[in-house]
């Protein structure tokens, strides 16, 4: 049984009337095909009205197309004739019939299984739902009364693709990517069948009105049966790739909350459900667009903070000192090392001048350092002295922290093991502050684009945004090479680190000022968004390789390929969005504070969504796999008994029977064995409760997460 139906509807076959053919032939299978009984059907539409437009449009034509009704595997339920165009009318009757195969009659069905059916949970999407369901139980308490109760209990979405068309708010009121239970079904797989049906319209358009309903009721069989045969290891398929995928966005999400530790807790409590506030969606998935800061207040913010990033530690005696300024001078001999190079490009007379400065500087600073470093690390003497034989540049200069020297016994032997423990604590702090600060900068950079292709339409504006975007690059490319000094010194002092190698695809993140894009359940942001201590040692590299796989393409050719339709979205949006050059909005610090968080709580709400998304994938498909299994017994059951009904005039009959019943009976056992392969045969006994299996998981699932919570 599926409990996620969408439709699909189909513009071809089309009938031209009055050629060659009478319109009146019967359908063989009588309404107990896909369609629906003509004459029923030909009744209830006559109740409903035509506008003269319309009649004037689909002119000449019999049937203008089919609309169906499919689960969320893909197989046909119902299929009813348009006859002016896709209308609320034929729609309404496809899904009329579908609830009817498991209504009426349902009473009959044994005490679980009624249970069952009462129970499901169902979650159509169309197109247009957020249209078409407005009215939707008025048209059925009208036409399909019986159906009422069914349809109240109903949850209605638009397919992932389609909602990108909608106005921003459909995405969280009818996005089935924030529905809570519906695991990955998106709705799009309602076209999957067209590309077969479409080679079937030049077939039927000239077929009579029977004839071609009952070659496409073959057709639609054809493709079930064809789903029939398949399902069982499609399933067991969608189990694996779904468990995998809920495993890397969990440990993507647990990343996350401890970053963002401080404000887990309030996000917690708050509502997932969606509200409406005037015409606009309020959803914790979604960006405030009230106050909304100037693109420089912004990019100043941002400058502020990659300061305030480096403060972690305060030195309190001389060696933290020592350890402080040494890092400091590093960080020095690295400016002065960009700007060389970045003058053997541009060869400017200022530049020029700003390295002479800063060199001396420098020179000072180092002498001081090694005066103290004389007397802190006496035995490392020998080693300056032999540098300064070879005479380097004062930005390239050694300084011999260390983790300058590569074994322990080394500096055991220079006596400066204690100064080495130092030195760790110095780095991880050192590394820590630089990944704050990346994750500061990215975020910046994220929203600085996301503002120019909407709003910098003009030249000058459009110059600034690219010289600011540019400028915060350049800082965030420092802080890498920061990043990678401070963990080269902690794989130096220490072994393998925690703090995983840091790439460009590491950095990935979907825009949180956007609504979600289609196939975003499928990418997770980069290993910078997670908290290094939820990345066990062993795992920290092989962590960021999968993640650079699962990126690709990176994330400037998703911009680029997002911008056609952002620019379309930038224009219906109301004048919230402040964020030109010259409007700067006069906002407080702690209101940009706020707003800055907000983004936060945007990416971590995601970031929840998606993974629970894949963990409740992962459970309906094992209960679908298991219902598969279930239902071919039970088909075995049917036609074996069938058989044995005595007709001894008919023992075609009965041969049939038993060859349909060793058909299923060899399905289920295939099941069986794929349900055993993946690793769950022990649903498979009879007394096995896949409820208590799940309810057992969540339950580990939730220690995995309370227990990395607790860890840093
Ligand atoms: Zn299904
Ligand atoms: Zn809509």
């Amino acid at each position: 049984m599926c409990s996620h139906f969408k439709f699909g509807a189909q513009k071809p076959p089309i009938s031209p009337s009055g050629l060659n053919f009478c319109v009146c032939v019967r359908v063989l299978c009588g309404g107990k095909g896909y369609f629906p009984l003509e004459s029923e059907y030909k009744e209830y539409l006559a109740k409903i009205p035509n506008s003269t437009e319309d009649k004037r449009k689909f002119k000449n034509m019999a049937v203008t197309g089919t609309v169906n009704c499919q689960c969320s595997h893909v197989f046909v339920l119902s299929c009813v004739d348009l006859h002016y165009g896709e209308k609320f009318a034929n729609a309404d009757k496809t899904l009329a019939m579908e609830l009817e195969q498991h209504g009426p009659g349902a009473e009959e069905f044994d005490f679980t299984l009624r249970i069952e059916t009462e129970d499901i949970d169902e979650v159509t999407t169309y197109d247009i739902a957020c249209e078409y369901f407005v009215n939707l139980e008025e048209r059925f308490k009208t036409h399909f009364p019986h159906l009422v109760p069914r349809l109240q209990r109903m949850r209605w979405g638009i397919p992932a693709l389609h909602v990108q068309g909608h106005q921003d708010s459909c995405t969280y009121l009818f996005g089935t990517a924030y529905m809570e239970c519906v695991g990955h079904f998106h709705g799009e797989t309602a076209e999957q069948y067209w590309p077969g049906l479409n080679q079937l319209g030049p077939h039927v358009r000239q077929m009579n009105n029977g004839h071609r309903q009952d070659t496409m009721i073959v057709h639609h069989g054809d493709w079930n049966y064809k789903k029939t045969a398949q399902l069982a290891s499609d399933l067991a398929a969608e189990i694996l790739d779904a468990k995998k995928k809920y495993i890397a966005k969990r440990n993507h999400f647990i990343g996350l909350s401890l970053s963002f530790k401080d404000r887990v807790e309030k996000w917690r409590a708050m509502p997932r459900v969606v509200s409406k506030i005037g015409k606009e969606a309020v959803s914790v998935y979604k960006h405030r667009e009230t106050k909304v800061p100037s693109q420089s207040a912004i990019f100043q913010k941002m400058l502020n903070d990659t300061g305030t990033f480096s403060q972690t530690m305060v030195p309190k005696n001389r060696v933290a000192q020592f350890m402080d300024e040494s890092l400091k001078i590093q960080d020095l001999q690295r400016k002065v090392r960009d700007l060389i190079s970045d003058t053997n490009e541009h060869d400017l007379q200022a530049r020029r001048k700003e390295i002479t400065v800063r060199t001396s500087k420098l020179r000072m600073r180092m002498e001081a350092w090694r005066k103290v470093q004389k007397e802190l690390m006496p035995r490392v003497g020998d080693r300056i002295a032999e540098q300064t034989l070879s005479a380097p540049a004062i930005h390239d200069e050694k300084l011999l922290l260390p983790s300058d020297f590569s074994s322990d016994n080394e500096r055991l032997e220079l006596d400066i093991a204690n100064l080495a423990a130092e030195e760790i604590r110095w780095r991880e702090a050192q590394a820590f502050d630089a990944l704050r600060a990346i994750q500061n900068i990215v975020k910046t950079i994220s929203a600085l684009r996301g503002r120019k292709i909407k709003n910098d339409r003009q030249q000058k504006q459009n110059t600034r945004a690219v010289d600011n975007i540019l400028e915060a690059t350049k800082l965030r490319d420092q802080h890498m090479d920061l990043y990678e000094i401070a963990r080269q010194a902690l794989i130096a002092l220490n072994g393998p680190t925690k703090f995983p190698l840091l790439t460009e695809s590491d950095l990935y993140m979907k825009p949180v000022l956007d609504k979600r894009r289609v196939g975003d359940s499928h990418r997770t942001d980069g290993a910078l968004w997670r908290h290094p201590a939820a990345i066990p040692v062993e795992e920290a590299e092989a962590v960021s390789t999968t993640i650079i796989s699962a990126n690709n393409p990176g994330p400037h050719k998703q911009s680029e390929g997002g911008q056609p339709k952002q620019m379309t979205s930038a224009e219906n949006r109301p004048d919230g969005w402040l964020w030109q050059l010259g409007k700067l909005t006069k906002l407080t610090a702690s209101e940009m504070e706020e707003w800055s968080s907000e983004g936060d709580r945007v990416q971590w709400f995601r970031a929840e969504a998606e993974m629970q998304r894949w963990q409740e994938q992962y459970e309906q498909k094992l209960a679908e796999l298991l219902r598969t299994r279930r239902s071919f017994k039970r088909m075995d059951q049917t036609w074996t008994t069938l058989a044995a009904q005595p007709s001894e005039s008919r023992v075609g009959y009965s041969a049939y029977a038993r060859q349909k019943a060793v058909m299923y009976r060899k399905r289920a056992e295939l099941a069986e064995k794929l349900i055993a392969d993946i690793g769950y045969s022990d649903l498979l006994e009879p007394d096995a409760s896949l409820v208590e299996r799940i309810q057992r998981e969540r339950e580990e699932q939730e220690r995995v997460l309370a227990k990395a919570m607790s860890i840093s």
